[in-house]
This record gives structure tokens, C-alpha cells and sequence, in this order.
């Protein structure tokens, strides 16, 4: 066991007190999701404390997929979380499990709880049972079937589970108190009707186990030590004990809670998501803009930043918002050691070197990345006609502006100080040409007299340069809170995604691969999507360079 791990969090510190005490000899931990959407950087947080904590005290964490509803789950989404966890860096080894796996033994308990009398069957609808539940402050009312026989509560049960009624029609409920103050404990539902063909099971079964009814004992099937779980399903805890309690189980799993992750300026849940996703409004799950973990691949994310970001956030026992800006300081810290620099001109402005010799290139080496004294550099071509940024220059340059306006000298990157001389416009005054001359005394950026201009432009060679197509990305939503105020359509941006369709990129950029990430000088990262063609790629910003975090910090001390 490491120190780190015991120094850690308050998980960390009950697996770690659970070892010393010998209360386990083995952690065994698992990540259950529900395969009923895409993954979300939410799931993150949970699947870097499952696997994080097997991994540091030498235990294991099973992926288990919490399939019992086969209305909403898909082999598009268990083939994606399975994907997403790899990615992550995680590995489940022989643990796959399934929630369907343990089908045949949730129904035997079942009939045994009847059997004790801890269990029947209810002909009342979802709404009477639901209506009948009571509130947070007033008690439910006992359902008139509650008190059948142990004979006809097997005998319903067992013809539910034949095939003999209609969806709906009848459910299987714990008898445990309706007047409980805690409403899970108010004969929740363990099986209903549903006539439906399950991914894993086909049609095998016609009554399908509750999530409540199936979960804690899927876990003591397993052997689950230390079974985390947000704290939505603290409640819900009772519950369990009490099916643990009831049961031949063969083992106890103990419950422990800690907050979900929330971000600020979008939705971390599957529904919301899905919504986004059916209605268009988004290119997919894995939109750029998406918290989804194929969304963040997509985008650029590493999933070392990922995973820093988990470490970085923690675990509480409150709610909290995490400002996004912290998600993007993790992911840029990454790329800044790791990806190699190039350079892209996003919105060109044509530069003429008008006293460079026509036909002429020369080329100069470019760091790969300043960060990694391990990389070295690549040759970038130089010529007379250049692109540089548009935003670059101004004709009339306001105060502090210190890159490219008429007479004034900067520096081009790797190459030359070079001096704006003319201005050309087209019929409407749109500038479209910049004519410059170069000094050739200052071959490689510096001048022999000491000169110093206060700017250095990025550029591309325009006869080398290859297109590209450049989406950049804002946030999603514009609210912080999205849907706070009611209208989580509202909220959406409606600037999340600006596409670039005359990006220029140097050459040594034209052979990066799909889910290639690079950074563009003075411009951010960024990563190829798969909608690139051999004719042009086409890439997403995934982080600008300027680091916003910082600022957040700032102001919340
Ligand atoms: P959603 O609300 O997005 O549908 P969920 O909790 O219903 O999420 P599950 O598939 O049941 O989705 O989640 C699998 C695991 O991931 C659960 O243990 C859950 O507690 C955890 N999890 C889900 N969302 C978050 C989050 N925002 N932060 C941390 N853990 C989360
Ligand atoms: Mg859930």
C-alpha cells in the first residue's frame, strides 16, 4: 500500500483501516453502470476511485453493467462504457460481470422473501402504488393485497414469472413498513411485468428485478468489499441492509457515499445528454461539446488529464460545483508537457515579403515542444508569401496593440523581423494584403543590432501551406447552472461551435492522424477528428493556452 493512499480521502482511509484491522484481506471494488447512454466525465470521478483504489491497494474493481432495464438499455452504449473505461486507463481483466448474470438467483431470494412472508405480490397499478406511498412527511397506506397467503403469493409470482399477464398487471413488493420515515422502506417494488427482449438474456424473462432489489445483492455476489456510490443512494442504503439481512448471502458489502461530481456550464446526466443528442442539437454523444467521455476523446482531452482532474477535485460528503475552467487547467497541464507544437493560421490575412526573392524557400527548424527536452525539432518552409493571423494586424493599431499596423516591424517566429509597408484593400476597403520587406540580417529571429520588436507572429508559407478545417469550441451552455432557470434549452449556447472553413496548417501538421493532439503556436491545442478527409483535415479545439483557472481560484480566496 502506498502512503499517497493512505494519506488520501475518507474512502481511502476506511479501505486502508479495513486492511490494517484485517476486516478484509483483499479490497474488491466496482464500477455498475447502467448501459443507457454514454459515459460522462461524472462517471469518471467514479471510475478513477473504483479502479484507483484497487489499483493502490492491490485489490481489484469489477465492471458490472446494471441491466435490469431492458427498455432503455443498448448494445451501442455497454460497447461504448466498455470502450471509454479502457481509454481511461482502466482495466477490469476477467470482471466483467452483469446485473443479468445473477438473474436466476434474484428470483429464487425472491421466492424465498415470500416464502418468510417479507414479500408479496400487489395487483395495484404503478400509479395506485405510487399515489399510496405517501410523501416526505405523510406515511403511505398498506395496499389491500398486502396480506395474501404465502400459497398465493408463490403462486402469482410464479405465474408473473411464466408469462401469464400483461404488462404492468402486477408487481412483486418487500413487505417491510409503510410507515417508515424513509420512503425506500416503504414496500418498495423488486420485480415487475415486462414483456421485453433483454440484450443479454433475450427472452428468458418476462419479470425484471428492480435496480433497488438487484444492486446490494449483486454486489455480495461478488464479493464487493466497498461499495461507492453517490450520495443520491445514501437513502437508499437501508434498503439494501435489509435484503442483505434477509438473504443467504454470501458475503456483507458496506455502502459508502460521496458527493457526484457537478460542473459548472453543462449537465452531467444521461437523460439530459440523451436529450441533447435526440434533439439534434448536438452532433452526437460524442459531440466536442459533450462532457461525454467520447465527446472529451473526441475533443482532445487526454485521459491523464482526466484522471489528474479526478485526483484534483477529491471527495467529499457535500454537493459541490466544480468551475470547468479546472477540468481544462488539468487537460492543458498535460498537453503542455506532452503534444508537439506546430503552427496553423485560423483567419488569413495574405503577407507579401515584396524584397524576398521570388521563387526562393528556405527552412528553419521549429521546437517540437520547449516543455520535452527529449523532442527535437521539424523543418518548417519559408518563402515570400505568407499567411498570418487577420487578428494579428490592425491599420490602426489602439494602445498596447503591439503586433502588425503600417510602418511597424515584429518578428516572425523561427524566421525574420519584418516591416509592414503597404496596405491593400479590395472595391469594399476589406484589407486583403499586406505588403512587408524582411530584413535578411536578421535570419532566425534576432537582429544584430539588438532591435527587439514587442511581437511574435505565427505564420504559414502560403505555397506550402495545407487547408484545414478548425472548430472551435465555448462552452455548451451559457448558464454556469444550466436549466436553473427552468429552461434548459434556453441556456444553450448559441455560439458553442464556431466552424473555420479557411484554416491554413504548415505542412508538418498535414500528416498528424485522426485523434492526433497538437498544439498551434499562440493558439491553444487541438486535436484531428475523424471527419478529416485526405483532402483536409480537420481539427477541435480543445483548450485555448490561457489558463483560466488561475483566475477562479484567485477570486474564490
Ligand atoms: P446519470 O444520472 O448520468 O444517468 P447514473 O448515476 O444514473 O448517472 P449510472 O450508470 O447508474 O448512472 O452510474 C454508474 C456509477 O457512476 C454510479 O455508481 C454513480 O454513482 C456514478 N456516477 C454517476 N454520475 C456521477 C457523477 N456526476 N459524479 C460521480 N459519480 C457519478
Ligand atoms: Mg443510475
Amino acid at each position: 500500500m502506498s502512503t499517497e493512499a493512505a494519506a488520501g480521502d475518507f474512502i481511502r482511509e476506511i479501505v486502508a483501516d479495513d486492511l490494517r484491522a484485517g476486516r478484509h484481506r483483499t479490497v474488491v471494488t466496482r464500477f455498475p453502470p447502467e448501459p443507457n447512454g454514454y459515459l460522462h466525465v461524472g462517471h469518471a470521478k467514479s471510475i478513477c476511485l473504483n479502479f484507483g483504489i484497487a489499483q493502490e491497494f492491490g485489490g481489484r474493481c469489477h465492471l458490472r453493467f446494471d441491466d435490469t432495464n431492458p427498455l432503455k438499455e443498448e448494445q451501442e452504449y455497454i460497447d461504448s462504457i466498455k470502450e471509454d473505461v479502457r481509454w481511461l486507463g482502466f482495466d477490469w481483466g476477467e470482471h466483467l460481470y452483469n446485473a443479468s448474470d445473477y438473474f436466476g438467483r434474484l428470483y429464487e431470494w425472491a421466492e424465498l422473501l415470500i416464502g418468510k412472508g417479507l414479500a408479496y405480490v400487489d395487483d395495484q397499478s404503478a400509479d395506485q402504488i405510487r399515489e399510496s406511498r405517501g410523501t416526505l412527511t405523510e406515511g403511505g397506506r398498506e395496499s389491500p393485497f398486502r396480506n395474501r397467503s404465502v400459497e398465493e403469493n408463490l403462486d402469482l409470482f410464479r405465474r408473473m414469472r411464466a408469462g401469464e399477464f400483461p404488462d404492468g398487471a402486477r408487481v412483486a413488493r418487500a413487505k417491510i413498513d409503510m410507515a417508515s420515515p424513509n420512503i425506500n422502506l416503504r414496500d418498495p417494488v423488486m420485480y415487475r411485468i415486462l414483456h421485453a427482449r433483454h440484450p443479454m438474456t433475450g427472452d428468458q424473462w418476462c419479470i425484471y428485478p428492480s435496480y433497488d432489489y438487484a444492486h446490494g445483492q449483486s454486489d455480495a455476489i461478488e464479493g464487493i468489499t466497498h461499495s461507492l456510490c453517490t450520495l443520491e443512494f445514501e437513502d437508499h442504503r437501508p434498503l439494501y441492509d435489509w435484503f442483505i439481512e434477509h438473504l443467504p448471502v454470501p458475503a456483507r458489502p458496506r455502502q459508502y457515499e460521496f458527493a457526484r461530481l457537478n460542473l459548472t456550464h453543462t449537465v452531467l446526466s444521461k437523460r439530459l445528454l440523451l436529450q441533447l443528442v435526440k434533439e439534434g442539437r448536438v452532433r452526437g454523444w460524442d459531440d466536442p461539446r459533450m462532457p461525454t467521455l467520447s465527446g472529451m476523446r473526441r475533443r482532445g482531452f487526454p485521459p491523464e488529464g482526466i484522471r489528474e482532474f479526478a485526483r484534483m477535485i477529491g471527495l467529499a460528503k457535500r454537493e459541490s460545483v466544480v468551475d470547468y475552467a479546472a477540468l481544462e487547467h488539468s487537460a492543458r497541464d498535460h498537453l503542455n508537457r506532452t503534444v508537439t507544437r506546430r503552427m496553423a493560421v485560423l483567419r488569413p490575412i495574405k503577407v507579401v515579403l515584396t524584397n524576398y526573392p521570388d521563387g526562393q524557400v528556405e527552412e528553419f527548424a521549429a521546437v517540437d515542444n520547449p516543455e520535452d527536452p527529449g523532442t527535437g525539432t521539424h523543418p518548417v518552409p519559408f518563402s515570400r508569401v505568407l499567411y498570418i493571423e487577420r487578428d494579428d494586424f490592425r491599420e490602426e493599431p489602439p494602445k498596447k496593440f503591439y503586433r502588425l499596423a503600417p510602418g511597424r516591424e515584429v518578428r516572425l517566429r523561427y524566421a525574420y523581423l519584418v516591416t509592414c509597408r503597404e496596405v491593400i484593400k479590395d472595391a469594399s476597403g476589406e484589407v486583403v494584403e499586406l505588403r512587408c520587406t524582411y530584413d535578411p540580417a536578421t535570419r532566425g529571429g534576432t537582429a544584430p543590432d539588438g532591435r527587439s520588436p514587442k511581437a511574435t507572429l505565427h505564420w504559414v508559407s502560403a505555397a506550402h501551406a495545407r487547408p484545414a478545417e478548425v472548430r472551435l469550441y465555448e462552452h455548451l451552455f451559457t448558464n454556469p447552472y444550466p436549466g436553473a432557470e427552468g429552461d434548459l434549452i434556453a441556456d444553450l449556447n448559441p455560439r458553442s461551435e464556431e466552424v473555420l472553413t479557411s484554416a491554413w496548417i504548415e505542412p508538418g501538421a498535414a500528416g498528424l492522424a485522426v485523434g492526433a493532439r497538437v498544439q498551434f503556436e499562440r493558439l491553444g491545442y487541438f486535436c484531428v477528428d475523424p471527419d478529416s478527409r485526405a483532402d483536409g483535415l480537420v481539427f477541435n479545439r480543445t483548450v485555448t493556452l490561457r489558463d483560466t483557472w488561475a483566475k477562479v481560484q484567485a477570486r474564490e480566496r
